[in-house]
């Protein structure tokens, strides 16, 4: 990818608060022009200082920011160009709406006609028309974080950074607000950059995922090649529900291996990053990729199962099986599937293809 293609990149950048700890290890990425992109990782692992280094708010350790190819390492933030959207509204308390949102325009030294115009179409899009004389007491919690979208697309920003923004909502108003956004985003084409630790919402809303863990990016890549093709355990584990079972390799071909877990169990498996023969390796599958009853030849990987727990979820029973060694392997079945019917205590049949079962190299 050249330089030229992508607003955003980070290169090379770390950061440490104390001098000692990096909490952002050595961060290369790039965000492409339209794109919105979400950090996903769990609390503490550097998702927000890499906005705060992006709005200006934190100087990197070292490394180097581009916007446009721009280095602003030393451009203050109002200069930047980026919208700012966080997990409690921060709206000013004493103004209107109206004037929430002409705040950032009179920083921009904009007139006022210009300002009145811009106001407008900022409320028509989060659907707030109307909304302009009440202050932010007087709007739900729901409103108020469509007040505070508005806000950062008002001045018509390169980049929106958003920063949990949907954390204090309930989740039908979170999962109503995510489809919002994502239609504000389509419409109006703005760069997003995301940040969550909710992978549904990450899978939902973005182009592309970073996946942190630890100041790293583990993984970067659409939704569903993140949850098809885990590139390792963290991944796996971290986007959706996951199996794991633990095992030696003890042959290896060009693309598929062979794993032996420690009850003596041989699976057929996807090689993805093993380190050959004689390696530990996790495997990884997915549970509604898991056959009951398949037929002989069917699958490569059949193995008794026994049904230690059953729970009703509605759309499908959660089973949780001993399989291979492990007491806690999880199978959907669909509620639709005649093998709802399964007992507790039951002894099934249970199988999967070699490429729904990815061996990962258990030494990360
Ligand atoms: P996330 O947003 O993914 O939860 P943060 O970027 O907030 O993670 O934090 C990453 C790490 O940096 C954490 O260990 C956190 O304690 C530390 N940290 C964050 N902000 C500061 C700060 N202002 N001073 C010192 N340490 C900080
Ligand atoms: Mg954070």
């Amino acid at each position: 990818m050249s330089p030229s293609e992508a607003l955003v990149r980070f290169e090379n950048v770390q950061k440490s608060y104390d001098g000692e700890i990096l909490v952002i290890k050595d961060l290369n990425l790039d965000i492409q022009k339209g794109e919105f992109l979400t950090m996903l990782g769990p609390s503490g692992s550097g998702k927000t200082t890499c906005l705060m280094m992006l709005a200006g708010f934190e100087p990197a350790t070292s490394g180097e920011i581009y916007l446009e190819n721009q280095p602003i390492n030393c451009v203050p933030p109002h200069k930047r160009g980026i919208g700012m959207v966080f997990q409690n509204y921060a709206l000013f308390p004493h103004m209107t709406i109206g004037e929430n949102l002409a705040f950032p325009l009179e920083v921009r030294k904009m007139s006022k006609s210009e300002r009145e115009i811009k106001v407008k179409k900022a409320l028509d899009m989060v659907q707030l028309s109307g909304f302009a004389d009440r202050r932010p007491a007087q709007l739900s919690g729901g409103q108020q974080q469509r007040v505070a979208v508005a806000r950062a697309l008002v001045f018509d920003p390169d980049v929106v950074l958003m920063d949990e923004p949907l954390g204090a909502l309930d989740k039908n108003l979170r999962e109503q607000m995510q489809y919002e956004i994502k239609h504000i985003h389509e419409r109006l084409g703005v760069t997003v950059l995301y940040v969550t630790h909710d992978q549904s919402e990450a899978l939902t809303m973005s182009n592309r995922v970073a996946v942190f863990d630890d100041g790293i990016i583990q993984q970067l890549a659409p939704p569903d090649v993140l949850y098809e093709q885990p590139e390792n355990a963290f991944v796996a584990d971290f986007i959706g529900d996951n199996n794991c079972l633990l095992g030696t390799v003890i042959s290896e071909a060009e693309k598929s291996c062979v794993v032996k877990t420690d009850d003596g169990s041989e699976i057929e498996a996807n090689k993805v990053n093993t380190a050959g023969v004689g390696s530990r390796s996790t495997l990884s599958i997915r549970p509604e990729r898991v056959i009951i009853n398949p037929e002989a030849g069917q699958v490569p990987n059949m193995f008794q199962a026994t049904a230690e727990e059953l729970i009703y979820l509605g759309d499908h029973i959660r089973t949780r099986m001993t399989v291979c060694g492990s007491n806690n392997f999880f199978v959907k079945i669909p509620n639709s599937s005649h093998h709802a019917n399964l007992n507790k205590g039951d002894t099934v049949t249970i199988g999967w293809n070699e490429q729904d079962c990815r061996a990962l190299n258990a030494s990360d």
